[in-house]
C-alpha cells in the first residue's frame, strides 16, 4: 500500500482572465470569416498555444505580419501603439486583455495624469509590464529594491503593480519608499486570483515534502508560485508537462503537493496528478 498522499492546492489553475481569453478564441474559430491570429501568445502556456496552433490559430509577433482576418490581443495586454496598428491592419480585433490588466493600465494612466512619478513593480521586459509602462510615459520598472538606487526619486511617487506580483514584495517596496519621497500613493493592482493561488500554494508547501508546480516557464505567476513554494519546501519542481516528472523526486515523500499557475487548464492538472499517483502507487 502506498505511503504517499497527493494533495492539490485549494486554489490552483486557470483563472477568470485565461478562461475568458480561451472562450474568446474558440468563439472566433467557430464564427470568424477568414484566418484567426493572436498578437503574441494568447496565454503563457506553451502546450495550450501549440494546441491552438493545431486548431488553426497562429501567433504573430507584429500586427502587420499577417494583415486581414481576425486578431486577438493577448491576455496580458499590448501597448496602445500595438493596438492601433492591430486595428488598422485587421478586419476584426478582439481584445482578450484581462480586465485586471486593464485596471493596472488605467491606474498607471491616472497616476501620470495626477503628476506622480510612476513606478511599476514587476519584471522588466514582461509584456504586461511593457503594456503598463506604455500607458504612463516616464514610468520606470522596479523589480528589486536594488533598482531603487538607480532612480532619482521625485517628491510625489505613485506605484502600480504587475498583477502577478506578491503582496510581500509590494510591502517591502512600500516600506523602502517611505521616507524617500514626500507623498507616496500606491494602487494595489495585484489580482485576486494571484493572491488566492499564492496563499493556497504557500499553505500546501508547508505541509508537503515535495511540491510540483505546473505551468509555462514563461508564465510570471507560475514562476512566482514556484518561488513561494521553495521558501518552505526545498523539493519544489516547476514542470510544464507530465513527461517531465521523475519518479525519484517522490522517494521517501509522505506528502506530495500540487499547484498550478493561472494559465494552466484543469485538464493539465488532472494529467499530472494521475501521472504522480501512478508513480507513487496511490
Ligand atoms: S492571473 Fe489575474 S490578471 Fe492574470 S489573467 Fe488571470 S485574472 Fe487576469
Amino acid at each position: 500500500m502506498s505511503r504517499t498522499k497527493v494533495l492539490v492546492a485549494q486554489e490552483a489553475g486557470a483563472c477568470y482572465g485565461v478562461n475568458r481569453a480561451l472562450d474568446m478564441v474558440r468563439a472566433a474559430l467557430r464564427d470568424a470569416d477568414g484566418p484567426v491570429h493572436t498578437l503574441g501568445p494568447l496565454i503563457h502556456n506553451p502546450s495550450v498555444v501549440q494546441e491552438l496552433e493545431r486548431e488553426g490559430v497562429d501567433v504573430v509577433q507584429h500586427a502587420e505580419e499577417r494583415p486581414g482576418g481576425t486578431l486577438l490581443l493577448r491576455t496580458h495586454g499590448v501597448t496602445p501603439d500595438e493596438e492601433e496598428l492591430a486595428r488598422r491592419s485587421h478586419n476584426l480585433v478582439l481584445d482578450a486583455t484581462c480586465p485586471f490588466v486593464v485596471r493596472a493600465h488605467r491606474a498607471a494612466e491616472q497616476l501620470t495624469r495626477e503628476g506622480y512619478q510612476v513606478i511599476v513593480l514587476g519584471e522588466p521586459g514582461h509584456p504586461e509590464v511593457e503594456g503598463t509602462l506604455a500607458h504612463a510615459p516616464g514610468a520606470r520598472t522596479v523589480s528589486s529594491l536594488d533598482d531603487l538606487g538607480r532612480l532619482v526619486m521625485g517628491r510625489r511617487v505613485g506605484v502600480v503593480v504587475q498583477t502577478t506580483q506578491s503582496r510581500a514584495r509590494l510591502r517591502r517596496l512600500a516600506a523602502e519608499l517611505i521616507g524617500r519621497c514626500e507623498e507616496l500613493r500606491i494602487i494595489d493592482t495585484i489580482c485576486e486570483a494571484t493572491t488566492l493561488r499564492q496563499s493556497a500554494a504557500a499553505s500546501l508547501a508547508e505541509r508537503s515534502d515535495v511540491m510540483i508546480v505546473i505551468g509555462g516557464r514563461n508564465s510570471a505567476n507560475t514562476t512566482r508560485l514556484a518561488e513561494i513554494c521553495r521558501e518552505s519546501c526545498g523539493r519544489t519542481h516547476h514542470i510544464e508537462l507530465p513527461v517531465e516528472l521523475d519518479p525519484s523526486w517522490f522517494e521517501g515523500a509522505p506528502v506530495v503537493g500540487v499547484t498550478a499557475g493561472a494559465s494552466t487548464p484543469q485538464q493539465q492538472i488532472d494529467e499530472v496528478v494521475l501521472a504522480i499517483r501512478e508513480m507513487v502507487g496511490e
